[in-house]
């Protein structure tokens, strides 16, 4: 039986992707990052070799200080199927754990100088077979501000852009916008292994991505799963083990099981595997499921970050940990993040938009347009069904990030509403929860707003000039620069770029929304004359849409279809401006179908 998930575990595990950088494509981590993404999504996880000479330096000085000392797991390697939660270990400082793993590495005697593959098949055999009892104290999760980040200053004295202490305040770094610090999330973690110390099979907090660099030492094995099969293998774990998750529903969250790689193949899940040596960094893109263990004393460093494809992942997130069987607590707002990033790019676009950043910053300032257009979509239909309720409404002002509060049925932390009940104010709810944790009548309970339908709209409309402003301004830059000879064959010519630039899903001008807005009437409201008004306007009639039922969206489009046509028609001599039907009839096709899709996913009809 061993033999056969050894055979498993050979046969079937894929190699995960190995990148080596150029240097100049390892200047910006995040840009790299991002662009790697797509080559690895079907693995989960890769690995980077930084070029030559380019690695982060050891800290020497701060490996030095070492008066704290730190709490350690006890691991027990041949219990580790049993998910059996970890007792506490000794306690060190650095150099007594560096003695004691050195120390702990002379009990075996026949892996001296072995091969990642030996180490994989000894690790393997213990947890499976228990034929040795072995256990071992694992330095995780150690706070960088008591006992020292491992990146070292670069010789010109500045942080090396891959120091994951600095990883946060990069300018795509999603995270960014967290104004307190969370351990081991924005603020990185320092571990401290010996061999076969694990980390069982876990996803980062809210689906985030992890950066994780591999200081020096021993190597360590990884384990990854692609994050489309994350549902597949959380029922493949449950059915494994079933005991386990009777027992405790969140065993996962709590990173204390480790299912073997070869009955994870054999349930048809995708596994992919590769061997972090020092000076190695390993990525896990979202919901990536990961596990591994070290092959003897080394000290790593980790932190996550959320790019650009983490924006999905973190909605969903929140889904998951609202509606999902196990609950797991939000560590920040998410909410609060999309609009705080948002505001920061609306308001960023043009300082940034000359650095060479500035194509990954269009990109992202269109991906959060797209994530807060759902946002106020969703905000917009709940509001309005919950004041039919009778709930309360009431604007209050933000208060600081580190106050935020989980929502007392779900753990997800709401921040542009909050429901509370008169009946125990302190107790928060999010929209989806508003009448849940006690009986009391709807007119008791009171619906707190803390960014207007306005205020969303206003930085929508914002994030559509930046993103636009951005393309403008790429479109006349790359033009400009390319040369007249250039063919088709080695580059694109002027005429494809500036077309490029100017796809289906570009932001209305002020001119289009004008003409589209004027003269219409919708719900009887009267639209003021003023330019922005409108704009905001047809974005919020847009995003009210969906609240009705598939009929009324329909004969409401055709309605406004009609208008449309009208006044263009009419409109198009008056106003002198050039707006041909052909041109009319694409931009209501795209506002149909933003429409029809909104319309499908709120499920209205
Ligand atoms: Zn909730
Ligand atoms: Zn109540």
């Amino acid at each position: 039986m061993t033999a056969n998930a050894h055979r498993t575990i050979d046969a079937a595990l894929d190699d995960a992707p190995v990148f080596y950088p150029t240097a100049e494509e390892f200047s910006d981590p995040m840009v790299y990052l991002s662009s790697i993404e797509p080559k690895v999504r079907r693995y989960g996880i890769c690995k980077i070799v930084p070029p030559p000479g380019c690695a982060p330096a050891f800290n020497e000085d701060a490996w030095g200080r070492d008066t704290e000392r730190f709490d350690t797991k006890q691991q027990h390697i041949d219990a580790l199927k049993e998910g059996r939660t970890f007792k506490f270990g000794k306690e060190y400082t650095k150099a007594e754990y560096t003695t004691a793993a050195i120390e702990f590495d002379k009990q075996f005697s026949s892996l001296a100088g072995a091969g990642s593959e030996t180490m994989e098949r000894r690790f393997w055999d213990v947890v499976e077979t228990q034929s040795e009892k072995i256990a071992v104290d694992y330095g995780n999760d150690l706070d960088v501000n008591v006992f020292g980040s491992m990146f070292a200053a670069t010789s010109d004295g500045l942080r090396h852009p891959w120091d994951l202490g600095h990883l946060f305040a990069h300018p795509l770094n999603l995270l960014r916008v967290i104004e307190h610090e969370i351990a081991g999330v924005t603020k990185p973690w320092l571990y401290l292994g010996m061999r076969f110390a694990t980390f069982c099979w876990h996803v980062e907090d809210h689906f985030l991505c992890s950066l994780n660099y591999l200081h020096r030492g021993a190597s360590k094995t990884w384990y990854g799963i692609p994050g489309v099969d994350a549902e597949a293998f959380e029922n493949c774990a449950r059915a494994t083990v079933p005991h386990l998750f009777k027992d405790a529903p969140d065993i996962l969250h709590q990173i204390i099981t480790m299912v073997p790689p070869g009955v994870l193949v054999q349930h048809g899940i995708k596994v992919s595997r590769l061997v972090q040596n020092e000076g190695e960094f390993v990525v896990t893109f979202p919901r990536a499921y990961h596990a591994g263990f070290s092959h003897g004393f080394n000290v790593a460093e980790a932190v996550n970050f959320g790019h650009i494809g983490w924006l999905n992942f973190g909605q969903k997130a929140v889904d998951v940990y609202s509606k999902g069987a196990f609950k797991r607590n939000a560590v920040f707002a998410h909410q609060r993040l999309i609009v705080d990033a948002s505001e920061s790019f609306a308001r960023a676009y043009d300082i940034a938009r000359a650095s060479l950043q500035s194509k990954s910053i269009g990109a992202l300032t269109s991906a959060l347009r797209k994530e807060m257009e759902r946002m106020l979509s969703d905000e917009q239909y709940f509001r309005a069904s919950l004041v039919r309720r009778g709930l309360q409404l009431k604007e209050v002002k933000p208060h600081a990030d580190n106050d935020d509060v989980c929502c007392v049925r779900c753990k997800a932390i709401p921040f542009l509403s909050v429901v509370r009940c008169r009946c125990l104010p302190t107790a928060v709810r999010c929209l989806s929860h508003a009448m849940d944790a006690c009986s009391c009548e709807p007119e008791h309970r009171c619906l707190e707003i803390r960014a207007s339908v306005h205020q969303l709209s206003n930085i929508i409309l914002r994030l559509s000039h930046a993103s636009a402003r951005g393309a403008n301004h790429q479109g006349t830059r790359e033009t400009a620069t390319t040369p007249l000879s250039r063919t088709p064959a080695h580059g694109k010519d002027a005429e494809s770029i500036k077309s490029e630039h100017a796809p289906l899903g570009t932001p209305w001008t002020d001119e289009e929304l004008m003409q589209l807005v004027k003269g219409i009437k919708i719900h009887n409201i009267n639209l003021k004359s003023q330019r922005e008004s409108r704009a905001i306007m047809v974005i919020s009639i847009a995003a009210m849409i969906p609240t009705r039922t598939q009929t009324q969206v329909q004969s409401k489009l055709k309605k406004f279809e009609g208008q449309v046509r009208r006044m263009t028609a009419e409109r198009r001599a008056q106003l002198g401006i050039e707006f041909t039907p052909n041109h009319a009839d694409t931009r209501l096709l795209e506002l149909k179908r933003a429409w029809e899709k909104r319309a499908v996913n709120t499920g209205a009809g």
